[in-house]
C-alpha cells in the first residue's frame, strides 16, 4: 500500500487480538499503516480461546454476546483465508452439574429467549469412567476455540513480510504530536491506536483509564486416557487440544501482575483437575497472562480526549476472542465514517 509522502494513516501499538483486529479493519479499508509491538504482555498468546456466548457461573448471556458471535466466526473465516491456517476449532462446551438445584436453573435457563438458541435441553449423562460427574452435564451450543497463539504467530509474520511490523517497545517518550500528525523516530502517521492489552498501565495518555488486570495461568495436561472431545467446565475448563492434550485452568489472580507461572497456581489448578478428573496424567506445560480487565467489565474504546488523532483500544478482560471483532469495527467506522460508539464501551462513560 502506498503511503503518501510517507505519511501512514495509521500507526498501532500492539499485535495481540485487538491490534490484530483492528489491523484487520484496516487492510479491509486499505488504509497505510504500521504495527509496533513486543513481547512484554502475554495473555493473547495463552488465551484458552474459547468462545462462548453463555456465562456458566448462573447461566447468563455475556455482554452483546449474540451479536458479536456471527460477526467473529465471520472474521476468523477471513482470517483463515487470509493466513492459510486453521483457527477455529468448533468444540462443544459441556457444563458440569454440581447439584440438582443447577439442573433445575440449567431448565430454567433454556427458556429464557435470549438463552434458549445457545443452551441444550438435554441433560448429557456422563459416560467416561475417567471423569466423576454423577449429574451430567449440560450443553452449550455454537461453540468453539480459536488457536490464538497460531493467530498471533500467523499474523506476525504475514505483517513482517508485508514489511508493517517493527519488533520493539514503543517508547512514549518519543512521540510527538504535531499539528494533524504524529511522529515517532522516522515514521509520521495521521493517527496512532494503541492496543497495548494491560501494558496501557504505562501508556501516559490513556493509564487514566479504570483497567485492573486480572492474571491467568494455564497447565498443559497429557493425559491418555481421558478421550474427551468437548470443554469440559467444572471447577475449572478442561480443553482439549487434541493428541490427548489438554489446557487446564485458568484462574484468576488480582494481586500478581506478571507474566510469570507460579508453583502454587500449578498445585491449586492440579488439585482442582484431580476433583473432577480420576485417571493418570502429567503436567507438561504451564503458562500465564494477564487479561486486561476493567472496573466495569467493558472494553475501553475511543479518543483521546485532548489528542485528537491519539486512540485506544483494550479492555477486553476474559473474552477477547468475541469482542475483538465487534469492538475494532466500532472504532474503525467510529474514526473513518463518523459513527457514534456504542456507550457501552466508549471512553467517555469515564468522563467526570
Ligand atoms: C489465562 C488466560 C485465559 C484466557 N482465556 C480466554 C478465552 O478462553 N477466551 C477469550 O475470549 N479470552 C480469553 N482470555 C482473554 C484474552 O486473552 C484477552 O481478552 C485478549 O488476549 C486481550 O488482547 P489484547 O490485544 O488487548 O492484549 P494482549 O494480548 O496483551 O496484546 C497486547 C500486545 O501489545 C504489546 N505491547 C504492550 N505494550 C507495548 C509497548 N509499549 N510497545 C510495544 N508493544 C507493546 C504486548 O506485548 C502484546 O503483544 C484469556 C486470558 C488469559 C490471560
Amino acid at each position: 500500500m502506498a503511503t503518501f509522502g510517507g505519511m501512514l494513516d495509521y500507526l498501532v501499538i500492539g499485535l495481540g487480538l485487538a491490534g490484530i483486529s483492528f489491523c484487520e479493519r484496516l487492510e479491509e479499508k486499505n488504509k497505510a499503516f504500521k504495527v509496533i509491538s513486543d513481547a512484554s504482555q502475554t495473555s493473547s498468546i495463552v488465551a484458552g480461546g474459547l468462545y462462548n456466548p453463555v456465562i456458566l457461573k448462573r447461566f447468563t448471556l455475556a455482554w452483546k454476546a449474540d451479536e458479536q458471535l456471527q460477526l467473529a466466526k465471520e472474521f476468523y473465516q477471513a482470517l483463515e483465508v487470509r493466513l492459510g491456517v486453521q483457527l477455529d476449532y468448533p468444540v462443544p462446551v459441556y457444563r458440569r452439574f454440581n447439584s440438582i438445584e443447577e439442573q433445575n436453573l440449567w431448565f430454567e435457563s433454556t427458556d429464557k429467549p435470549k438463552l434458549k438458541r445457545f443452551l441444550s435441553p438435554q441433560i448429557h449423562p456422563n459416560k467416561n469412567i475417567s471423569v466423576d460427574a454423577p449429574l451430567g452435564y449440560g450443553e452449550v451450543l455454537y461453540t468453539g476455540r480459536i488457536d490464538t497463539k497460531k493467530l498471533v504467530e500467523s499474523y506476525k509474520e504475514h505483517m513482517l513480510k508485508k514489511d508493517s511490523l517493527i519488533s520493539e517497545s514503543f517508547d512514549y517518550n518519543l512521540l510527538a504530536i504535531k499539528e494533524g500528525f504524529l511522529q515517532y523516530n522516522n515514521l509520521k502517521a495521521k493517527k496512532i491506536v494503541f492496543a497495548e492489552g494491560y501494558g496501557m498501565m504505562n501508556n501516559p495518555y490513556f493509564n487514566h483509564l479504570p483497567m485492573k488486570g486480572n492474571k491467568g495461568e494455564y497447565l498443559l495436561i497429557s493425559a491418555p486416557e481421558l478421550k474427551i472431545n468437548f470443554a469440559l467446565k467444572s471447577s475449572v475448563f478442561a480443553i482439549p487440544l487434541g493428541n490427548d492434550i489438554y489446557k487446564v485452568g485458568a484462574n484468576y489472580e488480582w494481586k500478581d501482575k506478571t507474566n510469570e507461572p507460579t508453583e502454587k497456581t500449578r498445585s491449586q489448578l492440579a488439585k482442582k483437575w484431580e476433583s473432577f478428573v480420576k485417571c493418570d496424567y502429567e503436567i507438561i506445560n504451564q503458562l500465564a497472562g494477564v487479561r486486561p480487565t476493567v472496573s466495569d467489565r467493558r472494553p475501553l474504546v475511543g479518543q483521546h480526549p485532548e489528542h485528537k488523532n491519539l486512540y485506544v483500544l483494550n479492555g477486553f478482560g476474559s473474552r477477547g476472542v468475541l469482542i475483538a471483532p465487534y469492538a475494532s469495527g466500532q472504532l474503525l467506522s467510529y474514526i473513518e465514517d463518523d459513527r457514534p460508539l456504542d456507550a457501552d464501551l466508549d471512553i467517555n462513560r469515564f468522563k467526570k
